[in-house]
């Protein structure tokens, strides 16, 4: 591979959350998560199962932290949640009052040791797991970037101008150590390049 300098494009993962591959919840194919009239539309290339963004397929927890409304008293649990905001029954052991709250709901990113999207949380299309770190990317342009990344030996963080602000939030200032080292590198190179034909 010829690149041997990186150049670091300033952007964040917010900039690269324009569109998502993941598997279909239907079919587990390759799906496209896409920007729509109203937040974002899923449609899969093998069932061809179309979906409007609201059900949140990834794992959660309901969690509540709260003073009991008799005695005051703290009261917090977590409870397993499909993400779904419902109120949950709370017992309160300093008064024994039953209630119900209201909880809080808190995404999680990886569901069975797979990294998912933020939308619908389903597990991304590209994706593999190195000496128990996932690489992942969320379509094939964050793909390339990465593969840029990892490829060059010498990586510059001055980046432009416009973007010196945000020199320490950028995807690549951010990168887990599992992809900066140097020894990984040849097996990344591999697993991108696999994935690029995914
Ligand atoms: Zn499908
Ligand atoms: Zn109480």
């Amino acid at each position: 591979m010829p690149a041997t300098r990186f150049v670091d494009p300033g952007i964040g993962l917010g900039d690269l959350s324009t569109h998502f591959v993941v598997h279909c919840p239907k079919c587990e194919g390759k799906a496209w998560i896409k920007p729509a009239v109203a937040g974002y539309k899923l449609a899969c290339t093998a069932c061809f199962h179309v979906e409007q963004q609201g059900h949140w397929y990834g794992a959660s927890i309901a969690y509540v932290s709260v003073a009991c409304r008799k005695c005051y008293a703290p009261l917090q649990r977590n409870f397993p949640s499909n993400g779904v905001r419902v109120p949950c029954a709370m017992h309160c052991n300093n008064c024994g009052d039953n209630g119900l709250y209201e909880p809080q709901i808190i995404r999680h990113w990886v569901k069975d040791g797979r990294m998912c999207d933020p939308v619908f949380g389903l597990p991304l299309w590209l994706q593999k797991t190195i000496r128990g770190d996932i690489f992942w990317a969320y379509h094939y342009e964050h793909l390339e970037l990465l593969s840029a990344f990892i490829a060059a030996k010498h990586r510059e963080r001055g980046i432009s101008p416009l973007h010196n602000i945000r020199k320490n939030s950028t995807v690549f200032s951010r990168l887990p150590s599992f992809i900066t080292k140097a020894r990984n590198r040849a097996d990344l190179l591999q697993i991108i390049s696999d994935l690029k034909l995914k």
